[in-house]
């Protein structure tokens, strides 16, 4: 058995010697199954989460309501759920409210797809009611049940479908995507927040392509909240190499390509975070410049490594060009800036304020801007006494003026 099994395995061994059922479950035992990375172990239980308490001595109310509790083992945590039944599912959305219950099959069966529905004792046998391992011999995307109605219980599922195809590469079973086709609409009751969340695993998902065509195909995009929710943008990106672009350089490729006045309001149309919000519309302004005109040294020292090299990926991938050997000299360059950053500067204002003796003003900065270009064009190295005397001898051409 894996060993991020063997770590959770006490937490099975004392529930059960409490006289519960407990079971590895869900995308851990799906993952086990395909030998893929498993990141976190997911423990289902016929306790329930007062019960899980009372046996662990550290525990964390994660999810109460719905069951889960966090239990903190040797420094790292682990959800157990109750078995639950989800029933009172209200205006397609997840169920306000859940019933607990003692039977695992009934728990299996509230889960969305049957690759996700399989349990795992603690000697390592599958318990899968739903056939979840004959569809990943099949390479099969199924809904537990009907897909129409597991559909219209939670319509985050249309997504989710989407998404572990781009993870696993698998398709969509032929009922199971007549359903996505029809309940394509049902997305829009879905809060953005949860849509972006499966999104963003779509957008890094290996299979991205086949996932984007297969949301293209059912429609299922239209129910996005912008930039990728257009067909020209969607067939423009699926005639490109974006195997090898990740997330962030996506979002970069669909906002360029939708070319809007406003790219910061479509990207908070998709809740992205505002961190990366901003790093993205800083990449759109380099990339947009980039495609008109050749790196100079400011410029890749202005956009900084990250930037630069996002930027360049992009412009070879719409240029249907291989990127490897131009990052290659973008990072050699990098490699050869005596500073990446003003903070790299080994003097500070007062040093300039003690050298000059005059007082603080708007000339600080264009001596600042100034210095930086000296010492990044090598015309000065980045040492104080050197410094020092360029600084007295600087003339400030603003004044001159
Ligand atoms: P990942 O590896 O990306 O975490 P996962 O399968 O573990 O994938 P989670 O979102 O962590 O996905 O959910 C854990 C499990 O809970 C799933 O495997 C599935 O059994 C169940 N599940 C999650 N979301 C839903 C949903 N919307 N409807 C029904 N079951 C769900
Ligand atoms: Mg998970």
């Amino acid at each position: 058995m894996n060993k991020v099994f063997l770590l959770a395995k006490p937490i099975i061994h004392q529930l059960k010697a409490a006289g519960y059922e407990a079971y590895y479950v869900g995308g851990a035992v799906r993952d086990y199954i395909l030998k893929r990375d498993i990141h976190d172990v997911d423990i289902a239980t016929s306790a329930t989460p007062a019960e899980v308490k009372a046996i662990f001595p550290k525990t964390v109310d994660v999810g109460i309501e719905h069951g889960t509790i966090l239990v903190i083992l040797e420094g790292r945590g682990y959800e157990v759920t109750t078995f639950r039944a989800d029933t009172n599912y209200v205006d397609f959305r997840r169920p306000e409210t859940v019933t607990f219950i003692r039977s695992l099959e009934e728990d299996l069966q509230r889960r969305d797809f049957t690759i996700n529905a399989m349990a795992m004792d603690e000697e390592g046998k599958i318990i899968d009611p739903f056939h979840g391992q004959e569809a990943i011999q099949n390479k099969q995307i199924k809904t537990v049940g009907s897909p129409a109605e597991r559909f219209g219980e939670d319509a985050l599922r249309l997504m989710r479908a989407v998404r572990f195809v781009s993870q696993l590469g698998f398709e969509l079973d032929a009922t199971t995507e007549q359903a996505l086709i029809k309940h394509a609409p049902l997305l829009q009751h879905i809060a953005i927040e949860r849509i972006y969340a499966e999104m963003e695993k779509l957008l890094t998902g290996k299979y991205k392509k086949l996932a984007l065509q297969l949301a293209r195909n059912t429609q299922l995009f239209h129910f996005w909240p912008s930039i990728f929710n257009k067909e020209w943008i969607l067939d423009q990106v699926l005639d490109m190499a974006i195997q090898r672009l990740n997330g962030s350089e996506l979002w970069l490729l669909g906002l360029y390509l939708e070319a809007d006045e406003d790219p910061q309001n479509q990207l908070k149309k998709w809740k992205l975070p505002a961190k990366e919000i901003k790093k993205l519309i800083r990449a759109l302004s380099f990339l947009k410049w980039r495609v008109k005109n050749n790196w100079t040294t400011i410029q890749l020292y202005r956009a900084g490594s990250e930037i630069a090299t996002m930027v360049e990926k992009l412009v070879c991938v719409l240029h249907h060009q291989e990127p490897e050997a131009n990052i290659a000299k973008i990072k050699k360059e990098f490699a050869d800036f005596p500073i990446l950053h003003r903070s790299q500067l080994v003097i500070s204002g007062n040093d300039i304020l003690q050298w000059i003796k005059k007082s603080p003003g708007s000339w600080m900065g264009d001596l600042f801007d100034d210095l930086e270009m000296a010492i990044l064009n090598k015309e000065i190295p980045n040492q104080r006494e050197m410094i020092r005397k360029w600084v007295e001898t600087w003339k400030n051409p603003s004044k001159d003026k």
